[in-house]
């Protein structure tokens, strides 16, 4: 256990039945940059039963926070959804990912596209005040089934402008734009749909995306991340890493079982 910490949680939100989140208390020794990820689970017979999860909260906070997919009969998340106050889940101490402003080339806007849990990343680049000083606007696109599942919505759209930090920068450059696929809600559709018919920059008022000017960070699932990638290359974007910064990133937000 000596590559890993205990940590209290602190509260719990469930969104849906399928989509819970919550905060630990966090080891002042850990750090992280806003976008990384890292491994967390629980101690299951003595031994740490462990999964990627991107972390929420900004780094600058005193807490940490994720969020969680339920996964029926999932090794981990079939426990860790009975999480309760005072538990403790283990956390890594290293975090890493490729979904850092460093990664990016400057430009005029960051888009930041997003499925379901993929949202968890974005959360912490949209709380630092870095992302809007490099770009002139941030489009944050979070695209889920249900509308029950736009995790954080109203916390993004009343509480981060008020926000004594980075809430004046957010309120002037953060273009929050969440879709729904399978219910009526005030915009619908696939995030890829509405990016190749042009819907999402005619409803948010930018000019399509391009390669000369704009930059692009992907976390969603793996069929989302191939059709994006597919769309980003199409446009003559070129993907970066941490050895060296690109157009555009990538970080799937889970694996499929092969
Ligand atoms: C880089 C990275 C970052 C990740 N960050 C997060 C995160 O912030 N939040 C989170 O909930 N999960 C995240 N995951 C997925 C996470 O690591 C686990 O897969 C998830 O917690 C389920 O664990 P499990 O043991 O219950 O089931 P697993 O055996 O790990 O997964 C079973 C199956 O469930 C599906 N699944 C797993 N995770 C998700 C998901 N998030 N959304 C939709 N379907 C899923 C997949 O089909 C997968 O094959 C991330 C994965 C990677 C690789």
């Amino acid at each position: 256990m000596t590559n890993l910490t205990q940590q209290q949680v602190l509260s719990v939100h469930h969104w849906t039945d399928t989509l819970f989140s919550f905060t630990t208390t966090r080891d002042p020794a850990f750090r992280f940059e806003n976008g990384q990820f890292a491994m967390i689970g629980l101690e299951v017979d003595g031994k740490p039963l462990l999964r990627a999860y991107s972390v929420v909260s900004p780094n600058y906070d005193e807490t940490l926070e994720f969020l969680s997919i339920k996964v029926p009969n999932g090794p981990l998340t079939s426990r860790l959804q009975h999480l309760a106050v005072g538990d403790n889940i283990v956390v890594g101490k290293k975090a890493t990912g490729t979904l850092l402003l460093a990664n990016v080339r400057p430009g005029r806007n960051l888009y930041l596209f997003s499925t379901g849990t993929g949202l968890a990343p974005f959360m912490s680049l949209i709380r630092d005040p870095e992302t809007f000083e490099r770009y002139e606007r941030v489009v944050l696109a979070h695209g889920c089934r249900q509308a029950g599942e736009l995790a954080y919505k109203d916390q993004i759209t009343e509480e981060f402008p008020v926000n004594e930090y980075f809430g004046e920068l957010l309120s002037e450059r953060l273009i929050y734009h969440p879709t729904v696929t399978r219910e009526p809600f005030r915009n619908r559709g696939r995030i890829t749909d509405l990016v190749r018919s042009g819907t999402l920059f005619a409803d948010i008022g930018l000019p399509s995306i391009s390669a000369e000017h704009d930059r692009a960070m992907l976390c969603g699932s793996p069929a989302f991340i191939a059709d994006m990638r597919n769309i980003l290359e199409g446009l003559g974007m070129a993907e970066g890493n941490n050895a060296s910064p690109g157009d555009y990133v990538v970080e799937k937000a889970f694996a499929e079982k092969t």
